[in-house]
């Protein structure tokens, strides 16, 4: 079981939330048209054993989008993050899902 440590909410059950994918990849712009690209942004991950960087939603509390850093060994969670935060610091392309 995980428990993860909402920014907002304070540690909460992993049962409250929402994976929603990869947070290490970057998504091309808009108006990319290489299919290239959007074929690795959407289908193209890798399975790293260690820390891999993930969106989960708070649904069943305050509904912010996270970015959890978590190995995938062990389930330790070295970080958390709202996801809102550290896209306001990135490019504007990074953002968590719908
Ligand atoms: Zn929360």
């Amino acid at each position: 079981m995980l428990r993860i440590e909402c920014p907002c909410c304070g540690p909460r059950d992993h049962d409250e939330f929402r994976y929603g994918g990869d947070a290490s990849v970057t998504r091309p712009a808009h108006d990319d048209p290489d299919p290239e690209a959007w074929y690795r942004y959407v289908y193209v991950r890798t399975n790293p054993a260690g820390l891999h960087r993930e969106f989960w939603q708070h649904v069943i509390g305050c509904r912010q989008w996270l970015v959890v850093e978590r190995d995938t060994r062990n389930h330790a969670i070295a970080s958390v993050d709202l996801a809102r935060k550290l896209s306001a610091r990135k490019s504007p392309a990074r953002k968590p899902p719908a």
